[in-house]
């Protein structure tokens, strides 16, 4: 099996595994929230951890853990006390249907190359402005650092969801929250995490025992927050090797893959994304010819959702462009060998589809 669906997750890198068996073994089980001495062990792992996620972040703010990227921007997003915001067209749905939970949203469009015009207006009512940095269906980078700049100007905090750039390229600049996730960069499912910039109030969305300064409820998992960590040190530490791998992989991928058109900008974009349409695809046909390659069909958002990409749409795509997009996505592990084997084997697959 191939795997090129790395913005869906990523796989645990070892050293992720490693700390997490730590908190697993017989004698790992305590409560990071209880006063006894297991029970400290187990909380100075989470703080470990905790500072270990936060250098993914820019100096001057907290991080506060969650089960899931979802959860943080949940919290960024209900928690304040913001009133309407204003969020892109291709921000993934944690972001877009939460937004609407105000009832009244505001809709930042792209261009037709999946990027946001960083001088783009802003509605008055705005008081929470919320872009992505890379987007999660075509990899383009966003200009968040000028867009944060601009949201201060008038008075609006600035969300990032950070999800797919954190720990491969640099972080969001200027950003008053930004939410990650662990299992996009080579972490464990089930952990996420809010970074909160000094000052700025949120008030909690779970209510309970008070953890994490009261923000967020529920006995943390030593196991998760570990591996968290682990990855996140080791994305930063391996930044620029991880990037000049993905840059071999992306080249070689769009040489084989040349006449395949593709979705988004090509260089305002994280090359370990690459998504490509093809004239009369058939792509539900071309998942079941090529079943050794686990890939995701480009029209739906979220796998499995059945929700057409509103990502594809507001680049201006029609639904049938659409559907005959392909997302592949591949990073640290992926070979080049296996890569150029696995586009040559789409390629064949599309081109006996007679397109
Ligand atoms: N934001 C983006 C850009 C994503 O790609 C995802 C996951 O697909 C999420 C948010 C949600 O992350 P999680 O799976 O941690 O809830």
């Amino acid at each position: 099996m191939t795997y090129l669906d790395y913005q869906a997750t990523t796989p645990l890198a070892p050293e992720a595994r490693a700390a997490m068996l730590r908190w697993l073994a017989d004698d790992g089980f305590a409560n990071p929230h209880s006063a006894h001495r297991p029970g400290r062990a187990a909380a100075a792992a989470v703080e470990v951890a905790r500072e270990q996620v936060a250098a993914l972040f820019p100096p001057g703010g907290k991080v506060v853990f969650t089960g899931s990227a979802t959860e943080a921007l949940n919290l960024a997003i209900r928690g304040g006390p913001y009133g309407p915001a204003a969020v892109s067209a291709i921000e993934h749905a944690a972001v877009r249907d939460t937004a609407r939970w105000f009832g009244e949203d505001f809709e930042l469009p792209v261009g037709a190359d999946g990027v946001i015009d960083p001088e783009v207006p802003f509605p008055d009512e705005a008081k929470l402005i919320a872009v992505m940095q890379v987007n999660n269906e075509i990899g383009t980078i966003q200009p968040v650092a000028r867009l944060a700049e601009r949201a201060k100007a008038a008075g609006a905090l600035f969300l990032c969801d950070a999800v797919q750039g954190a720990g491969k390229i640099a972080p969001p600049a200027g950003a008053d929250l930004i939410a990650v996730s662990a299992h996009k960069l080579y972490g464990p499912k089930g952990i996420g995490a809010l970074w909160v910039r000094d000052g700025v109030h949120l008030s909690p969305v779970i209510l309970g025992g008070g953890q994490e300064g009261g923000l967020r409820s529920g006995t943390l998992s030593p196991a998760l927050c570990a591996g968290f960590g682990a990855a996140a040190a080791l994305s930063l530490e391996r930044m620029e090797q991880d990037a000049a791998h993905v840059e071999t992989l992306w080249t070689a991928a769009r040489d084989v893959l040349s006449r395949w058109t593709l979705n988004g900008s090509a260089e305002q974009r994280w090359h370990g994304n690459l998504n490509l349409r093809l004239d009369g695809l058939d792509v539900g046909r071309l998942m079941s010819e090529c079943r050794t390659i686990a890939f995701s069909a480009g029209s739906a958002c979220a796998s499995g959702s059945g929700r057409p990409s509103h990502v594809l749409a507001a680049l201006g795509l029609s639904a049938a462009q659409a559907k005959n997009s392909i997302r592949l996505g591949f990073g640290r592990y992926t070979t080049r060998d296996e890569l150029i084997e696995a586009c040559r084997t789409l390629d064949a697959a599309a081109r006996s589809q007679g397109v």
